[in-house]
């Protein structure tokens, strides 16, 4: 997942999920509280059994965690265990992904499921006795968990005789990027084609939902995220003498205020957006006035219309205000990953089967989409499918994606295994 870190430098990326009592209200689908299972399903009884083993993987990529583009080790392992689980495995020479395919022993739709697999650069703080061991790189997002929960799922589902058409693994590089991103370059090596894929499933750890819980939205559930750089032109000088040219710095800040007026006054109240500028760059000293001034800033938006319309706005506001104080700009303004927008008929057949397995009360629906962004978005845009959230929060060690200190726990893993197992097989029952 990928979010921007706020003025805080802190990164909160579910703020609407709903209470207990609300979630109760929300069990989806004609899943009734009685039929809230006893125990859990049978997937989750398998994956219970398999957890020394998701242990040892998740550690093991925990331990040597790889950045973007360059998860060569990371790769390595994945072939490997694949190989183990007799699952065959196709390697890229300029692409770290790796695609993994469970054949259907029997007709039916394709389903793609998806994990990532690049760290961050932060040096790690857990104390975990797995810890990295490599200053300025952990996976400080959960990567590691979503790797060790998809091979998880591949175990439960490679066995299976019945299962109703293939099943691919997606082992995607490169989601932290945060532009280019590691999905659009996997689906240009084919990762969608033959066997075409029919539905897209993701999950990511969610440290603001109690463990054993997933989280699911229909409609849009993370944003897209695109940036800008603004240079503004003035003409440098001695602070004494504004009034020869151009001031930079002040048409700066004009701009700086004047950007967030667009939030309120182009898109409508109910559709949200964010316009923030994280950094500011001209200047020397108290006395001279600079030639330049350098803004960086980010939009979140969760429609594609407001997409465009706040790009629009932005480049039009910008222009308006340097020329109204004689000043020039430069606007680059690059997109980031799209809207990620979760298909309602398939999020319910999923929501059901998770119902189904692990019981109405813990699957819970996000009232809100967050502004974080993800590039699973892009296998949103080809075929239909749904994102989910896992719960790893736990009473008494607050924590958030991308700290030095996030450590979600080894339970999690049966859940994760066991869900997109379970939703992989309800999908290929449509
Ligand atoms: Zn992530
Ligand atoms: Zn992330």
């Amino acid at each position: 997942m990928y979010f921007r870190p706020s003025a805080r430098g802190s990164a909160r990326p579910v703020s609407g999920v709903p209470a207990p009592n609300a979630a109760a209200r929300h069990i989806p689908f004609g899943v009734s509280q009685r039929s809230v299972p006893t125990r859990p399903g049978p997937f989750t009884q398998e994956a219970r059994r398999l957890l020394p083993r998701l242990r040892r993987w998740r550690s093991d990529f925990h331990r040597e965690p790889e950045l973007a583009d360059q998860e060569h080790r990371t790769r390595e392992r994945i072939v490997r265990i694949l190989g183990e689980l007799g699952i065959p495995a196709t390697t890229y020479p300029d692409f770290t992904g790796v695609l993994g395919v469970i054949g259907g022993g029997l007709p039916g739709p394709a389903v793609a499921v998806r994990a990532d697999m690049d760290a961050l650069p932060v040096t790690e703080a857990t104390g975990l006795p797995y810890a990295s061991g490599l200053a300025g790189r952990m996976h400080a997002c959960g990567h590691d968990v979503h790797m060790a929960c998809l091979l998880g799922a591949a175990a439960l589902l490679a066995g299976r005789p019945d299962l109703r058409g293939p099943v691919k693994l997606l082992f995607q590089p490169a989601e932290e990027e945060g532009e280019r991103g590691g999905a659009g370059p996997f689906l240009d090596h084919g990762a969608f084609d033959s066997p075409p894929v029919d539905y897209v499933l993701g999950q990511h750890v969610e440290p603001g939902l109690p463990l054993g819980t997933y989280g699911w939205r229909k409609g849009p559930i993370m944003a897209a995220a695109d940036r800008f750089r603004i240079t503004v032109f003035g003409r440098g000088g001695h602070a004494a003498y504004p009034h020869r040219g151009p001031d930079a710095i002040l048409a700066a800040a004009e701009i700086v205020t004047g950007l967030p007026a667009l939030v309120s006054r182009v898109r409508d109240p109910l559709d949200p957006v964010v316009v923030s500028v994280g950094a500011v760059h001209g200047g020397t000293r108290h006395n001279i006035l600079p030639d330049e001034v350098v803004l960086d800033g980010t939009v979140r938006t969760l429609s594609a219309t407001t997409r465009d319309l706040m790009e629009a706005a932005v480049r039009r506001r910008v222009r308006a205000i340097a020329r109204g104080l004689g000043a020039r700009v430069r606007i680059v303004y690059r997109r980031g990953y799209p809207v990620t927008v979760n298909a309602p008929a398939a999020t319910e057949v999923v929501v059901g089967a998770l119902a189904e397995e692990f019981g109405g009360r813990a699957v819970r629906e996000l009232e809100r989409p967050v502004l974080g962004a993800e590039d699973f978005s892009r296998y949103l845009e080809r075929v239909p499918g749904t994102f989910l959230f896992l719960g790893v929060g736990q009473r008494g060690a607050p924590s958030t994606l991308h700290s030095a200190t996030f450590a979600p726990p080894d339970a999690a893993l049966i859940m994760g295994s066991a869900g997109l197992a379970a939703a992989t097989v309800a999908l290929q029952g449509t």
